[in-house]
């Protein structure tokens, strides 16, 4: 597998194009569904709210296939697989249907011959232009104050990347799924919920500009970049990528993504 900055590079492209040719329709909510969903805790788009047109989401996938395996002579057969699932759209509906509802992905990446992971990766790829989209269309309408919860507004995936307001250092997460960005705790695992302060640590680098946020209850990290330390404007989906070395850190010590 190529690394993954280059690998980000790559799908940047395909990823914008997607944004900007694919018809990414306004997901199907009732009005009175939003305030109803956010009061309960249960995240704006449900798999059936997504009204994916499937043609479009595999074709995308097809593409992420070959940009994620055509530098490898290993991934030949993983990429056949992938492809077949991709070619049977119940299949690929069903996939799809089980990354975004949390449920294992092993049963059906055994069957096809492929890794979970991969799979995961390349689902998860293709679908963040609808996701992304459909994020941009619906966190206006969510109330930051009163969600605060570990697991995202939008599609109701977990975080995987952190930061703090230029304005008042509120920490907020952002969803590793859809990019949505929501208010969060300070001092609380995003991962187990733990508030335990001798159980909480951070660490900076030297000019303080990152934190690595780890938990010992669950033994998790969570990067984060400090925005009052920032002078231009930051890109978190690609401060995600350059804070690789981060990654490094956190799992050299012992600690997990937490996702
Ligand atoms: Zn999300
Ligand atoms: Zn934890």
């Amino acid at each position: 597998m190529p690394d993954f900055i280059e690998l980000f590079r790559r799908l940047v492209p395909i990823q914008s194009e997607a944004r900007s040719s694919f018809t990414i329709p306004e997901p199907s909510l009732a009005e009175d569904t939003i305030p109803h969903r956010l009061a309960e805790g249960i995240p704006l788009l449900s798999f059936n709210d997504l009204r994916l047109d499937w043609a479009q989401v595999a074709n995308l996938v097809q593409k992420v296939i070959l940009l994620l395996t055509k530098d490898s002579s290993d991934l030949i057969k993983e990429a056949q697989g992938l492809s077949n699932i991709a070619c049977n759209v119940s299949h690929l509906e069903g996939v799809v249907r089980a990354w975004y509802e949390g449920s294992s992905l092993s049963v059906i990446a055994a069957e096809y011959h492929v890794d979970g992971g991969l799979l995961a990766l390349v689902i998860g790829t293709a679908l963040r232009p609808f996701l992304s989209a459909y994020s941009e269309m619906l966190l206006p309408l969510v109330s930051q104050e009163s969600w605060r919860r570990k697991y995202c507004p939008i599609c109701g995936g977990k975080p995987d990347f952190a930061f703090l307001a230029k304005q008042n250092g509120a920490r907020w997460l952002v969803c590793s799924r859809c990019d949505a960005q929501w208010l969060f705790q300070r001092l609380e695992c995003p991962y187990c919920g733990n508030r335990n302060q001798s159980s909480l640590a951070y660490f900076t680098d030297d000019e303080g500009r990152y934190r690595l946020y780890v938990c010992e209850e669950c033994r998790s990290y969570i990067k984060a970049i400090d925005l009052r330390r920032t002078e231009s404007e930051v890109s978190l989906p690609m401060e995600r990528i350059l804070t690789l070395d981060m990654d490094r850190q956190a799992r050299d010590a012992g600690y997990d993504s937490g996702i």
